[in-house]
């Protein structure tokens, strides 16, 4: 789809027509609009997630690290209809909890995981220049270890499609304050962007995780309540934000991979 085709379907023209939908489903187009407009609505995840796979299906999916919040809505989806789409990002340096937690994922809900990794020659290149630990040497480093094994990989995860799905909340961090439960990316060309949790708190959360008896990482009961790479991920005290325990070294307002960046979050929309 080019950037022309994504703006006309902003402005609410035939969105049915451009992802290939149903006659009957272009009113969707005017949702999405309606949407776009609307700022920290608190719509209930469950409308807005389910608005986003009728309009958006098949070129949409849920990008999932496996943290709570993205196993919520992996279950989320899967009440709403079974074919549920996923996305990873295998970056090489991924805790064993976060496997397990994904093959459990795979075999409750019978369904398949689509894993991206880094490009070999981008990471054989990183350690043999940098070493094995560059990331820790300053905040430059550390995007640069991202962009290799995070930001390029979902590139290619994305391309292709309409719209994705994240668990961000504006809880989460002070670089998250301003995420919206539909917002346009443009980060990634435009596409659309669906928070359906934007505004759950943390223990709404863990209520629909323990209510619906979803698999999750066995290192969220060891004090991790953000879990990225295993290098990068450390549990927190008592009395630290949520994503203390990544990348604990940097200023809070440095702290995101690239994933999620854009205006109003700490970053002016470039991916590092
Ligand atoms: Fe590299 Fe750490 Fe970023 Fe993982 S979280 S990609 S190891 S810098």
């Amino acid at each position: 789809m080019t950037e022309a085709e994504r703006g006309n379907r902003a402005d609410g023209l035939s969105a049915a027509a451009l992802i290939g939908a149903e006659p009957g489903q272009a009113g969707e187009a005017e949702g999405l609009q309606e949407w776009l407009r609307t700022d920290r609505a608190g719509r209930p995840a469950e409308e807005v997630l389910g608005w986003a796979i009728r309009t958006f299906r098949p070129r949409i999916a849920l990008a999932s690290s496996f943290g709570a919040e993205d196993v919520a809505l992996i279950d989320m989806w899967w009440r709403i209809e079974q074919e549920v789409q996923i996305v990873t990002l295998d970056t090489g340096r991924l805790p064993e909890e976060t496997y397990e937690v994904m093959e459990r994922i795979r075999e409750r809900y019978g369904i398949a995981i689509t894993t991206y990794f880094p490009e070999a020659a981008a990471v054989e290149g990183l350690e043999r220049e940098r070493g094995f630990y560059s990331f820790r040497r300053s905040v430059e480093e550390r995007k640069h270890c991202c962009g290799i094994r995070k930001v390029q990989p979902l590139g290619r995860a994305l391309a292709g499609l309409d719209a994705w799905v994240t668990g961000l909340r504006r809880e989460q961090a002070e670089t998250r304050v301003t995420v919206r439960q539909v917002e346009r990316d443009a980060a990634h060309g435009g596409i659309i962007k669906v928070n359906p949790l934007a505004d759950w708190s943390t223990e709404e959360v863990w209520r629909y995780v323990r209510a619906h008896e979803v698999p999750y990482n066995r290192l969220h009961d060891r004090g991790y309540p953000s879990i990225g790479c295993a290098p990068c991920t450390r549990a927190v005290r008592a009395g630290e934000d949520l994503r203390a325990g990544r990348w604990w070294w940097e200023n809070p307002t440095t702290k995101e991979c690239g994933l999620h960046l854009g205006p109003g979050n700490g970053d002016p929309g470039q991916r590092t």
